[in-house]
């Protein structure tokens, strides 16, 4: 059974992310979604919340499981006996830094394959800084995200308000 391990802060999930899951079980039988609590990011929903949402927005797609993890990636793999991490490329924009993480995990552990995959061409601006910007000024983001992350956006800013 080939694993692949998809890994990223999801705050939040948007249909972006969704697109890629969905492409990789294309390749994958199975997609464990790693998600990371990355303070360093200052997410604005709590790694419960991130789960969750992912949770439900997945919940039609057979084969996904949802996971927290920390540490090193290259680590968490082994233990997974995945056979691939998955990252998603947008724009040219994501490459060096993609590059950069691809080799260094390489480094960690010779084995660890890196694949990238790209979102359809409708999702290939979306990012969730911008969907928070977005959501932030109270703009409509129901096509871009699924509709839990779009009542949860809601929620959160319209709390920040009062
Ligand atoms: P990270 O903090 O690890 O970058 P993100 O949640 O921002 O976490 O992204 C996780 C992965 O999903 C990254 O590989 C990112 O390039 C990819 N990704 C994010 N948004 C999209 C999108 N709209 N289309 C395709 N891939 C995306």
């Amino acid at each position: 059974m080939k694993i692949g391990v998809y890994p990223g802060t999801f705050d939040p999930i948007t249909n972006g992310h969704i697109d890629i899951i969905r492409r990789s079980l294309q390749v994958f039988d199975k997609v464990i979604v790693a998600v990371a609590p990355n303070p360093k990011k200052k997410p604005i929903f709590d790694i419960h919340e991130r789960v969750e949402m992912i949770r439900e927005a997945t919940r039609d797609i057979p084969n996904v499981e949802i996971e927290i993890f920390e540490g090193l990636l290259a680590e968490y793999m082994k233990r997974k006996n995945a056979h691939a991490i998955i990252r998603g490329l947008r724009a040219v924009s994501d490459f060096e830094h993609e590059f950069m993480m691809a080799l260094m995990n390489r480094k960690l552990d010779s084995e660890a394959e890196t694949v990238f995959l790209m979102p359809s061409e409708e999702y290939s601006y979306l990012t969730s800084s911008a969907i928070k910007e977005v959501a932030s000024y109270g703009g409509v983001v129901k096509d871009l995200v699924p509709p839990i992350v779009a009542r949860r956006l809601r929620d959160h800013f319209q709390k920040k308000q009062k």
